[in-house]
């Protein structure tokens, strides 16, 4: 913990990536932990352009379930600990592959989604997309204005990631002097990529998570624990 604080202190860049694992805390499931299921279904059987032409109102029921419990979700301390990070370096940018807006509420502001937010909809006919923080909505599924289905704005399994989110990330993922991968099962392609492609470039690897994970024997320094509690001692 004292390295990697002195670490964290000395670096004039820092790329923080986080995954599920950072809003765990908040009350959020992660997909690979306890609380990610959900009617027996598994995340990578709903999250997929497949399952959403099969049965557009399931995976609807799905999202307005975890939009509702996102809904009542507020950051936590480790969230907090990353706008306060931002807050002190110059060159900075958090990517998050979560969805679910609590770093914007937590007070980051140089946030890249991968993964799109789930309090955006957009529409499969027309293109429009539109933020709608209803929960739960209305009708499901939702319709767009020119009838055509609506659907979450989000990433799924098997989709490319939004094309300048992606360029952001990995320029800096590139240039960073420190990368901090916090709460991520480093699962996820093209996200796991970030580490080993700041760790090619010359970055330190900082990672914060409970458990082992691939991006361990990659990393400088690994923090095993909760991010809520390691992340704020991280910064003193
Ligand atoms: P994941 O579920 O695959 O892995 C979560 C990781 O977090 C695991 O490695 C776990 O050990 C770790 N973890 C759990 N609790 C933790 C804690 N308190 N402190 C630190 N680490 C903790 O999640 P992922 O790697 O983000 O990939 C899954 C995909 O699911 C992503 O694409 C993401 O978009 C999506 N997702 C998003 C949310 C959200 O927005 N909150 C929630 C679930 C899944």
């Amino acid at each position: 913990m004292q390295q990697a604080r002195k670490w964290l202190r000395d670096a004039a860049s820092v790329v923080v990536l986080t995954g599920a694992g950072i809003s765990a805390e908040s009350g959020v499931p992660t997909f690979r932990g306890p609380g990610g299921l959900w009617r027996n279904y598994r995340p990578e059987d709903l999250a997929t352009p497949e399952a959403f032409a099969r049965d557009p109102e399931l995976v609807w029921q799905w999202y307005d379930w975890r939009r509702a419990l996102i809904r009542r979700a507020q950051p936590n301390e480790g969230h907090r600990a990353l706008a306060e990070l931002e807050r002190r370096k110059e060159k900075f940018l958090l990517v998050t592959q979560n969805v679910d807006g609590l770093h914007e509420r937590a007070g980051s502001r140089r946030v890249v989604k991968l993964h799109g937010d789930i309090w955006r909809v957009r529409c499969t006919a027309c293109g429009a997309a539109d933020r709608d923080e209803r929960a739960p909505l209305p009708q499901l599924p939702p319709r767009c204005r020119c009838g055509g289905l609506l659907r979450p704005d989000v990433v799924w399994f098997g989709e490319p990631l939004p094309d300048s989110a992606w360029r952001q990330a990995e320029a800096a993922a590139r240039s960073a002097e420190l990368m901090l991968v916090v709460g991520t099962s480093a699962l996820v392609y093209p996200a796991a990529e970030l580490a080993p492609l700041a760790r090619g470039a010359g970055a330190r690897l900082i990672e914060v998570n409970l458990e082992e994970t691939p991006l361990s024997a990659l990393s400088d320094c690994s923090l095993r624990g909760k991010a809520a509690e390691l992340l704020p001692r991280l910064l003193e």
